[in-house]
């Protein structure tokens, strides 16, 4: 049973005005899923609902005012429903529907409004997913027994697997990531179809793959769902990987080019499941690297046209993209280099490389150490980070922008005309600062500027 108090009361009042109406109405999906998981946890937050009230009909109850007409030619709208002492509650309402078609893979090429609820449920992906509760007359629909599915924690989908990937590539994806989100196994059939719907994932757009992507990047445990994308997508034991297409050949070719063992598929699983958030990405694009030196070193190894490939990949955003793209062709430290790192030659490095990128260098590399076992590299890049932390944390002058002298006041001081002479002896005050940071003085640095002009004989 779905425990009643953890529904919103205004999702079940919303319930109710459309049931007065004359139309059945329910909570479906995620939420319902949730709350018969984990009862007592309240992760449910999307509370969407299913309604045999057509658009307009939902609009006529609830009154135009309070109706976002989100995705009317879907189906759907988003009602702002009162909340005692809140904000109103933004709730889906979605009709009835059944989707007809399918014929690019995609999406459907036509929806039609239906009053049976049992078809809505059947035209869901997984039955986990395609169960209904009516929180008013506490009633649970599940024609597909998603509850048994819960309990054996298996992800199947609602039907043929083979025909509902057939309809919807996405689902391949969506399957791997609700494995992970939920901590499931993905039951036989629907695991055996993954192979034949390889072409179809294909012609999905690439910004429907890279939110499932980023979902699944999001969990506890992304490996639950990472090993399901890279394993050879028949599941037999023996690796054939010039035979067997895999899910991540499709999403991220490049990568799995270079993840072709099982062994390479731990490594990187574990370093990706032991960085935050932000830097997994990154972990998961960083067999790229060994790409790069291969097939793709004679163009990609500029940021920009690396760029522009994960932009082919992944439609991220432009700043995301030249992260990345810095990530993974910037030189990776070396043992050699890392014992240099003190004092001067570390704040060089400090100057050279934004924080979140230097950052994303250095535990990035610790991961993959880790993974691979070698914790003796992984302990000296921790030593690193927390030398770099430090460091930091004295905020030191590290860009021309940081000194005590500006270039306004250097050619005003010094009568120079503006010029490459200018920006020479910025670089080089840079230089005197970033050896010893107590030099960051105006006084200080006007006087190197006199004598370095003096030294070198600059006259203007
Ligand atoms: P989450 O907790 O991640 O939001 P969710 O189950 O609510 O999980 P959504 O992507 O929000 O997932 O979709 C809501 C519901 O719509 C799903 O539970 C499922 O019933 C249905 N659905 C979503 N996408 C698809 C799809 N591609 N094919 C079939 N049904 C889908
Ligand atoms: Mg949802």
């Amino acid at each position: 049973m779905v425990p009643a108090h953890r529904i919103p009361p205004e999702v079940t009042l919303a319930c109710r005005r459309l049931q007065e109406a004359g139309f059945p109405a329910y909570v479906v999906g995620g939420a319902v899923r949730d709350l018969l998981r984990c009862p007592d946890e309240s992760t449910a937050k999307d509370f969407d609902l299913t309604t045999a009230a057509t658009p307009e009909q939902v609009i006529a109850i609830f009154g135009r005012s309070k109706v976002i007409p989100t995705g009317i030619a879907h189906g759907t709208v988003t009602v702002l429903c009162e909340r005692h002492g809140g904000k109103p509650h933004p709730i889906e309402i979605t009709t009835f529907r059944g989707e007809v078609g399918f014929s690019d893979g995609r999406r459907p090429d036509r929806i039609e409004f239906i009053t049976d609820l049992v078809e809505d449920l059947r035209r869901r992906d997984f039955t986990v997913n395609a169960i209904a509760w009516d929180p008013v007359r506490q009633l649970l629909v599940d024609p597909f027994d998603g509850q048994g599915d819960l309990q054996r924690k298996r992800i199947c989908a609602v039907g043929d697997p083979v025909a509902r990937f057939a309809e919807d590539g996405l689902r391949v994806m969506r399957a791997v990531r609700f494995a992970a989100q939920l901590g499931f196994v993905v039951d036989a059939a629907t695991r055996q179809a993954f192979v034949g719907a390889l072409p179809t994932l294909r012609k999905v757009s690439r910004e429907r793959i890279r939110d499932e992507l980023l979902k699944l990047l999001a969990q506890s445990q992304p490996s639950l769902g990472l090993r399901l994308m890279l394993l050879p997508t028949d599941g037999s034991p023996h690796l054939r990987w010039s035979h067997d297409g895999n899910i991540l050949q499709v999403v991220l070719p490049e990568v799995a080019h270079e993840v072709q063992s099982v062994q390479a598929v731990d490594v990187l699983c574990a370093a990706i499941e032991s960085l935050p958030c932000a830097l997994r990405l990154g972990a998961l694009l960083w067999p790229m690297r060994r790409w790069l030196l291969g097939a793709g070193a004679q163009v990609l190894t500029v940021p920009k046209a690396l760029a522009e490939l994960l932009d082919e990949r992944l439609k991220l955003p432009s700043s995301d993209r030249q992260h990345l793209a810095t990530l993974l062709t910037m030189p990776v430290m070396s043992p050699k280099q890392l014992d240099l790192m003190h004092g001067p030659t570390l704040r060089r490095l400090l100057g050279t490389y934004s924080e979140a990128t230097l950052d994303a260098l250095l535990r990035t590399q610790r991961a993959f150490a880790q993974a691979e076992g070698d914790l003796l590299w992984a302990a000296r890049l921790s030593q690193l980070l927390d030398r770099v932390c430090d460091e930091r944390a004295k905020n030191p002058p590290l860009q021309i922008a940081d000194l005590a002298i500006s270039g306004k006041d250097l050619l005003r001081e010094l009568a120079l005309p503006p010029g490459p002479l200018l920006g020479e002896l910025l670089r080089e005050l840079l230089s005197v600062v970033l050896d010893d940071p107590a030099q960051n003085d105006r006084a200080v640095l006007l006087d190197r500027a006199k004598n370095l002009l003096s030294q070198r004989n600059f006259r203007h």
